[in-house]
């Protein structure tokens, strides 16, 4: 079935006019017509069964029936990643969005080059990811900020899984597993690593957690990718969740 994120509020009989590109993704490229079903979200009510009411190749009415699931947000999964170069960047944005992340952070770091970020690309790019995944919100993607700048404004709460490729830090499982926690961001630094005084300052900061993601250096994509994935097994949706609490034992 196909899912479109859409902007507008999600009720019964509520009735969503959708823009040109997603028209013509709908009737061009899906080949979908007036009558035929799909599943539409906005990141806050949930998602809901619709009907093509009205189509055309420049804009598509969509008619909203009933809601297929509850309002749900996945775990509280920050990703904060240097400005790599731009495929790179838009890799690691599809990523965030499959692998569950709920905001994307691009980070200015002494060794990255200050590059413009097409925000609404990225922001596009996470919208698609996130329409294919099945998830019912999709992450931010956030303007790039300077990395003392948000050291300086860390939350209390949030704890900061810090990629170090550079140092003898335990292996990323491990160190997750015993420190726990549910708020997390994960930072990954740029091609050229943090420099020392970055990383100093890192490591002295309350929130940090170091790890190690392996004896061999990750391009910044495979790293997030991989930080991502050992983080959701380790404290996030990925775990077994038979063995969570208060849910059904088995006979
Ligand atoms: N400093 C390196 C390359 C950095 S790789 C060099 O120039 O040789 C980009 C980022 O990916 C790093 O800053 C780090 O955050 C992450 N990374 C790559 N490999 C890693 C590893 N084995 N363990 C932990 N983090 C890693």
């Amino acid at each position: 079935m196909i899912r479109l994120f859409v902007a507008g509020e999600l009720h019964g009989d509520a009735r969503i006019e959708i823009d040109r590109p997603q028209a013509h993704y709908l009737a061009s490229v899906m080949r979908q017509g007036v009558g035929d079903g799909l599943l539409l979200f906005n990141g806050r009510d949930g998602e809901w069964r619709a009907r093509i009411g009205e189509a055309s190749k420049s804009a598509c009415l969509l008619v909203v029936e009933s809601q297929t699931r509850p309002p749900a947000r996945g775990p509280d999964l920050d990703l904060i990643v240097a400005l790599v170069k731009r495929p790179r960047l838009e890799t690691i944005v599809e990523k965030a969005a499959e692998l569950g992340a709920r905001r994307v952070q691009t980070v200015i770091t002494d060794r990255t080059n200050p590059a413009t970020v097409n925000l609404a690309r990225l922001s596009a790019i996470a919208i698609e990811a996130a329409e294919q995944t099945g998830r019912l919100d999709v992450p931010r993607v956030l303007a790039a900020a300077r990395l003392d700048r948000i050291l300086a404004d860390w939350p209390d709460e949030r704890k900061l899984m810090f990629c170090d490729e550079a140092g003898d830090a335990p292996g990323a499982m491990e160190a997750l597993c015993a420190i726990g926690g549910v708020s997390w961001a994960i930072l990954i630094g740029p091609e050229g690593g943090f420099s020392s005084a970055e990383r100093a300052r890192l490591l002295a900061h309350p929130a940090t957690t170091a790890v190690s993601l392996g004896p061999r250096i990750l391009r910044a994509d495979t790293a997030a990718i991989c930080a991502m994935s050992l983080w959701q097994s380790a404290l996030g949706d990925w775990r077994d969740l038979r063995l969570g609490d208060g849910a059904p034992t088995s006979p």
